[in-house]
């Protein structure tokens, strides 16, 4: 059925989530479009990740890839530590039960407000600027506080066949390294209580290789800056990066090369990062194959020979599926018909599409999911994701998804 196994059984023909199956499940929650995020996939994906990581590694969690509560309140418990970008991502995790320590603070750009309220609750600031650094020592000055600080890093090397990348050149992320001998020389410990370094050279790649070689060259590099450093330095955070399939052809993570070949890197460890803490940060990695969204087709439409789905769903919910957020060329997500998996007839093409007026909203195209009746449930696996908060939800004027933690 798919190029690469789902985190979902089928039973009597239907996707299974949460040991609910999905016509129960949409019944129960009483309407769609939703999304449905599965605990026990989350804690899974955990637990393969401690089990190939290196001893001792935390792992942290990116909040803005799903920051539903109920998710962070799971998640608080299973991971070390959250990852914000914002001060209202700074509430939800607090909110959810993070503690303080455990929260690190990234994103540049960040407003007077946010450094006030992250320097009040003692998370750690990811300082991405020389100015964000001045401006969080004005601010501990002023609430009589030691503001804990890391200093993100704009590396100088890039991850390399990353989904998005985010070194090696110019960028509105961290400090440019050349830059931070003399920085991390001048830093007065009085003033900011400096925990670390924190490098994200990439996003959503699945070559282990690239990522194992961006992790050593951060080693390295943050093995350097630490001997500019006056005091210890605490926690090293190497990013994260760690893709999961979405297409035809993607094969999934090789998991324990990236863990042997960390340990490798980590043979021997610097001097200067022997007392250090290290980190991994990961978003889509941890929830995006947990999630499904649910949609119910509307109306089924043939139009010069091509068969339409048109669900209640839409881009307006699910952006990346769309293939509109950031894809240059747009391809399928793993789409099925969720209450239907398998079809008796032989298969027939069929696109689906949602109820906004503009030929972006398409959610598969040209898919076997020609079987689909009025009523059925169409299902995008992979969509745990930077999914409904990643979405235009306001386009349109329609309502907006439930959401539901199974
Ligand atoms: C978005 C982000 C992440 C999470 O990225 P994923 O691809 O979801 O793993 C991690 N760290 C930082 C700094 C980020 O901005």
């Amino acid at each position: 059925m798919h190029p690469f196994p789902l985190a979902f059984a089928v039973q009597a023909n239907q996707l299974v989530v949460g040991g609910e199956r999905v016509g129960a499940l949409v019944e129960r929650v009483g309407s769609t479009p939703l999304y449905v995020y599965d605990r026990a996939v989350m804690s899974e994906r955990i637990a393969t990740l401690r089990q190939a990581l290196p001893a001792g590694l935390h792992l942290h969690y990116a909040v803005k890839a799903n920051p539903m509560p109920a998710v962070l309140r799971h998640l608080a418990g299973c991971v070390d530590g959250f990852d914000v970008a914002s001060g209202g991502e700074l509430t939800l995790a607090l909110e959810a039960g993070m503690a303080a320590q455990r929260i690190s603070f990234a994103g540049p750009g960040k407003r007077r407000e946010e450094l006030e309220q992250a320097v009040a609750a003692g998370v750690q600031i990811s300082v991405e600027s020389e100015s964000q650094l001045a401006a969080v020592a004005q601010v501990g000055a002023r609430f009589g506080l030691r503001p804990r600080v890391a200093i993100r890093v704009n590396p100088d090397f890039e991850l390399k066949s990353s989904g998005m990348r985010m070194g090696g050149g110019a960028s509105p992320f961290g400090i440019d390294a050349e830059r931070l001998p003399i920085l991390l020389s001048r830093l007065d410990g009085e003033v900011l209580d400096f925990r670390g370094l924190h490098v994200f050279a990439g996003s959503q790649n699945l070559s282990a290789v690239a990522i194992a070689e961006a992790q050593q060259h951060t080693l390295a590099l943050a093995g350097r800056l630490a001997e500019h450093v006056p005091g210890p330095l605490h926690s090293l955070n190497l990013g994260g990066g760690f893709g999961i399939p979405y297409f035809p052809g993607d094969r999934p993570l090789d998991l324990a090369e990236v863990g042997a070949r960390l340990a490798q890197s980590m043979m021997p460890m610097p001097p200067a990062l022997r007392e250090t803490q290290l980190i991994i940060e990961l978003g889509r990695y941890i929830v995006g194959e947990a999630g499904l969204y649910l949609c119910r087709v509307l109306e089924r439409k043939v139009s010069r020979g091509q068969c339409f789905l048109i669900t209640d769903g839409g881009l307006h919910h699910h952006l990346a599926a769309s293939g509109n957020l950031g894809q240059v060329i747009r391809k399928n997500y793993p789409v099925v018909v969720a209450n239907r998996v398998i079809s008796s007839e032989p298969e027939t093409p069929a696109t689906v599409v949602g109820p906004l007026c503009t030929p972006l909203d398409r959610l598969a195209v040209d898919m076997p999911l020609g079987h689909a009746r009025v009523g059925d449930l169409i299902g995008i696996l992979q969509s745990g994701a930077y999914g409904l908060t990643a979405s235009p939800t306001g386009f349109l004027s329609h309502p907006l998804p439930q959401e539901v933690l199974v």
